[in-house]
């Protein structure tokens, strides 16, 4: 009897090519190259990155979409729902890592970390001089987190040992959060001196943190992104970052990358790193057992394990 046929379209983490092969047929191929009868026996799709609703359109007989890692903003997942095709990601198994890398962001933001290894590796540590004290301290400091979803939490609880006041900004209140809750960006902004932004690519979040919000967390502001690059203005956050009107960046991720625009590549009170948040072999590893598991489990037992919720979810 022939396996199910799941779709490979473009890269994605060998583990999850491996162990796609132990139960189904794989097929790697950009869709739009397959001809209709290929096309027409793929079932399953497992994606880094973008699938768009041409992409989806090309496959009459797919049943699930199975994207790697939590956000999913480059599959049309509201698309996909509209003819009944399940979309799921992999949310929860990189809370911790993300969270961490927050931590580590804000820390060689605040304290300069980086700089200091670069200006001992460069052979500056020299009897009777020292680095420069840090401008910044984390102590004492009151920090809002823009979004308080899975990892917004994780970060909120890594925070708590460090002492800092910590509010949030969401569209719907917690009830159980124990931080001081802002019904919006700016409130936030105006209350907080270091902001971090956990939040999704979506339309309603694109260019949030502009020059508005940068003015608001003053001239002792931080600001943190491990969401997405497409919620700041970048052109504002460089001009903030040069003029004084916040004192430090620490960020993850990008609006176009991997393009990191040479107004941020040339400031020295911002931390740059490549999009790695989740970045460790056990986190990606288990974000590739997710993305196979949710094909075996759909395609054996009915249900998949983590549909997004514009899914209208089956089983
Ligand atoms: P969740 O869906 O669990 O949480 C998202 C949070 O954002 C919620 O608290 C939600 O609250 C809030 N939010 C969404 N839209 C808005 C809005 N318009 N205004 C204010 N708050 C908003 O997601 P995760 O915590 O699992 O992941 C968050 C994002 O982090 C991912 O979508 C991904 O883009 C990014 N990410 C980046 C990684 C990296 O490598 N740098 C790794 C992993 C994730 P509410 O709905 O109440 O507004």
């Amino acid at each position: 009897m022939s396996r199910i046929a799941v779709l490979v379209p473009g890269k994605i983490h060998e583990r999850v090519l491996t162990r796609l092969k132990e139960s189904f047929d794989v097929v790697e191929a950009n869709p739009s190259t397959l001809d209709a009868e290929a096309a027409g026996k793929i079932r399953g799709v497992a994606v880094s990155g973008t699938f768009d609703s041409a992409a989806i359109d090309s496959l009459p007989k797919v049943e699930l979409i199975s994207s790697f890692g939590v956000g999913y903003d480059g599959v049309d997942a509201k698309h996909a729902a509209t003819k009944g095709i399940i979309v799921t990601n992999t949310p929860d198994v990189l809370n911790d890592e993300v969270a961490d890398t927050a931590i580590g962001l804000l820390l060689n933001a605040v304290r300069e970390l980086p700089r200091a290894e670069n200006w001992l590796r460069a052979g500056n540590w020299k009897p009777g001089q020292n680095y420069p004290l840090s401008r910044f301290s984390l102590k004492g400091r009151h920090v809002g987190i823009y979004g308080l979803g899975r990892i917004g939490q994780e970060i909120a609880k890594r925070l708590e040992p460090f002492k800092v006041k910590i509010s949030y900004h969401t569209r719907t209140r917690h009830a159980t959060a124990p931080y001081g809750y802002y019904p919006s960006l700016k409130d936030l902004a105006e209350a907080v001196d270091t902001l971090i932004s956990i939040v999704p690519k979506t339309h309603q979040t694109h260019k949030t943190i502009n020059a508005d919000i940068l003015s608001a967390l003053g001239p002792d502001g931080v600001f943190i992104n491990v969401g997405r690059g497409w919620t700041v203005d970048e052109e504002a956050l460089a001009a903030a970052l040069k003029s004084g009107t916040i004192g430090a960046a620490g960020l993850d991720v990008f609006y176009n990358e991997p393009n990191v625009p040479a107004s941020l590549l040339d400031l020295p009170n911002a931390v740059l790193l490549p999009h790695l948040a989740s970045g460790s072999v056990p986190t990606r590893n288990a974000m590739a057992d997710l993305v196979v598991d949710n094909l075996v489990e759909w395609f054996g037992k009915g249900r998949p394990l983590t549909p997004v919720p514009e899914t209208p979810a089956k089983g």
